[in-house]
């Protein structure tokens, strides 16, 4: 949409950059886009002209989250193993396989379908930037489509074919880390930005991990992988060495591997995804730990049908607030601008002259009331690329 917006009247604007506190809040404020970026942020009494207008009426402003942990690309769903889960069952990542065979069964626009519904229900609920993975084709040609349909919605792909060795390879797994370094990443590697590992005891190990990621950094692909998710493992620490943006899960971390992630020249970002443990009845991440020693700590969601199926961002802020002891300052900055650092973007989650007008009006003078009233839809309004949703 071409011409400018004014943003005004806003009670409360989390900018993430100069202003009150780890936040940046400024009070009584008013933000101005021009071409999908902001241009200027200061009081509101001094906003400039522009030709369209949204009062935010005294309402609280932030910047759109950044879900940078994700995978949409799936059919079926998994309710009763979910009930069962509930009825006293572990969960144990197995259930990975009966989405593979339903995925692999569907058409592309049944993918295509439910991709573009999830995004449009996190949409709904203020994220706007989703990262989304492959993970549930596991041939050549179903992680290239999945890829390929992931792509159409979003910027930040991530290839996923070694999410679980699936079952026509279950006695030859070192066969399989050849096709997904073979093959499967010749054809995913053109719709993808990043690679990911299932980096898990039952999943791939240390050293098929490695060699994964490096074929994939090989071809200009940034490494992120899932780690120490249901059980202590090196996966972190490999992570670290390799320069990952991000390693995602971290429930069971040890005293080196919070060294790591803490050390002075470690960019790798903590990804908590607390929706996995509300979602398996597990024990949830120490983020206090990992925030105490100065680690960088992101918040998403790891949308998906079995673990964790939730695409909401608000409902991981309730949840990092009240189940992990993050602050609700903490917790928003890792939703929004931690979002953006384990994705290497600084173009988004901050609200500041230069980045991307994506925001979220909320139906609450204050972004506590995200963890205070949890369950309550307090979206108002979306702005994507400074486009009104
Ligand atoms: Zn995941």
């Amino acid at each position: 949409m071409s011409g400018s917006l004014v943003v005004d009247n806003i009670g409360e604007l989390v900018t993430n950059g100069a202003g009150e506190g780890p936040l940046g809040i400024r009070r009584d404020a008013a933000v101005l886009v021009e071409e999908g970026r902001v241009v200027w942020v200061g009081p509101s009494a001094y906003a400039p002209a522009a030709d369209r207008r949204l009062d935010a009426g005294g309402a609280a402003v932030l910047p759109g989250f950044v879900d940078s942990h994700a995978h949409l690309v799936f059919a079926g769903d998994r309710a009763a193993e979910f009930a069962a889960r509930m009825a006293g069952e572990p969960y144990t990542g197995g259930g990975i396989r009966t989405t593979v065979g339903a995925t692999r069964a569907a058409s592309d626009d049944e993918l295509r379908a439910n991709v573009r519904r999830l995004r449009g229900e996190a949409l709904r609920q203020g994220t706007t930037t989703m990262e989304i993975k492959s993970g549930y084709g596991l041939t050549v040609a179903d992680e290239a489509r999945s890829l390929r349909i992931a792509a159409e919605t979003s910027t930040e792909t991530t290839f996923l074919g070694a999410h679980v060795v699936p079952a026509e390879y279950a006695d030859r797994p070192d066969d399989y880390v050849g096709l997904v370094c073979g093959p499967m990443l010749a054809a995913a590697a053109p719709h993808a930005k990043w690679i990911d590992v299932f980096c898990e005891r039952g999943a791939f190990d240390v050293d098929h991990a490695r060699a994964i990621l490096a074929c994939g950094q090989a071809v200009g692909l940034g490494v992120r992988l899932h780690a120490n998710q249901l059980g202590p493992g090196p996966g972190v620490q490999l992570g670290v060495e390799l320069g990952a943006a991000s390693v995602d899960h971290c429930t069971h971390l040890s005293d080196a591997d919070i060294d790591a992630l803490a050390g002075a020249h470690t960019t790798t970002v903590a990804t908590l995804l607390p929706g996995a443990e509300f979602s398996t009845r597990s024990p949830y991440p120490d983020a206090r730990r990992l925030l105490d020693a100065g680690v960088t700590v992101a918040l998403a969601t790891d949308c998906n049908p079995g673990s964790s199926y939730t695409s909401s961002m608000p409902f991981c802020v309730a949840l990092a607030v009240r189940e992990m002891r993050m602050t609700p300052a903490e917790a928003l900055w890792a939703a929004t601008a931690g979002g953006a650092r384990a994705l290497r973007r600084d173009d988004i989650g901050v609200l500041t002259p230069g980045a991307r007008a994506d925001l979220v009006v909320l139906d609450a003078p204050s972004y506590l009331h995200l963890a205070y009233r949890p369950g309550v839809p307090l979206i108002r309004k979306v702005l994507l690329n400074g486009v009104p949703q």
